[in-house]
């Protein structure tokens, strides 16, 4: 039987991490749509597992993201306002 795109990620996020972009040029999806299975896929997870969001590191300024709940990346350093974030990823534990 075929794998849903939903089920896929799944077992993606099992054996490495991805990035949201990542996701989208692997599906060639809106990155909506992505957000959209993250979302569903965290829920479906839990508690056995969890769906981790590894946030970025400010390289300008040191900041530490923490507790992100948002699949979407952040845009913007809160503490220094550099724009030029690496990408959070994400992966499954
Ligand atoms: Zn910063």
């Amino acid at each position: 039987m075929e794998k849903t795109r939903r089920q896929e990620i799944r077992a993606l996020l099992s054996e490495g991490t991805w990035t949201l972009d990542g996701l989208v040029a692997r599906y060639v999806v809106a990155k909506k749509i992505i957000i959209e299975d993250l979302e569903h896929i965290a829920r479906s997870v839990a508690p056995r597992q969890r769906l981790l969001i590894l946030a970025p590191v400010c390289e300008e300024c040191g900041f530490r993201f923490k507790d992100r709940t948002r699949f979407s990346d952040p845009s913007r350093c809160p503490r220094c306002k550099n724009e030029h974030l690496s990408p959070q990823r994400f992966r499954i534990t």
